[in-house]
């Protein structure tokens, strides 16, 4: 457990406003409990079925945000529960998150995810696709999903500018769709971008939470 390090996390994103997500695929959940312990209550992880079963041996008021790409026939596992699936990447996708909220008398809240890197295998929407998105009937017919925000992967990479123009980029895109496509008062507002090694650069780039892995867990055996 790096709990010093936590602790000027914690502190340097609270001045900024941000929330920390600490993602903990793979990790065990007395790992969890630990962090749960010294007050972190907002955990992520990239498979449903393995967040669902943190889910049944942890304390009820955490909340688990998806941050994985899903299959649509994963979506039933954590429905019940989920507090924010950040990994939107297809129309399918969010009438799947609608159908399974509607059966749990619950809305789900989402964000998109953008497409920002260069790399091809990274998922995600372009502005132009969120846009047919939006005017689409069937996306506008859905009830029970509320779109929060937009996240965003940048570039594996050491350049430190290439990754600052990619969260640029995303911040870019949510205010011309928050413009042209939701009132101020509007609960689309999140920017989830930064991990544990570019969230600084990530923050200065407008993040509203930065998912953050192996700083917290140290390192992951796979992923
Ligand atoms: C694993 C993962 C993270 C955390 O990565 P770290 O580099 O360990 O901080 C953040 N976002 C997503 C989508 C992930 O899959």
């Amino acid at each position: 457990m790096h709990t010093e390090d936590y602790y000027q996390i914690k502190e340097s994103l609270q001045q900024n406003n941000v929330k920390l997500i600490a993602i903990s695929k793979t990790k065990p959940v007395e790992a969890i409990q630990n962090y749960y312990d010294i007050g972190q209550r907002i955990f992520g992880e990239n498979r449903a079925r393995e967040m669902q079963s943190k889910h049944d041996f942890l304390p009820k008021d955490i909340e688990w945000h998806m941050v994985g790409h899903m299959q649509t026939n994963k979506v039933k596992y954590i429905a019940p529960f989920v507090s924010l699936i950040h990994s939107i990447d297809s129309l399918n996708l969010l009438i799947e998150v609608d159908k399974r909220a509607k059966q749990n008398n619950r809305s789900i809240d989402v964000l998109l995810q953008m497409h920002i890197a260069k790399e091809e295998n990274k998922f995600g929407f372009t502005l132009e696709e969120v846009k047919e998105l939006f005017d689409n009937k069937r996306f506008v017919a859905l009830t029970n999903i509320r779109v929060r925000g937009l996240m965003g992967m940048a570039t594996f990479t050491n350049d430190q500018d290439q990754i600052r123009k990619e969260f640029r980029l995303l911040s870019t895109y949510f205010q011309d769709l928050k413009t042209s496509y939701f009132s101020t008062q509007d609960s689309f507002s999140e920017r989830s971008m930064g991990m544990s090694g570019d969230y600084k650069i990530a923050i200065e780039e407008g993040s509203t939470m930065v998912r953050i892995g192996s700083l917290l867990f140290g390192k992951r055996s796979y992923k």
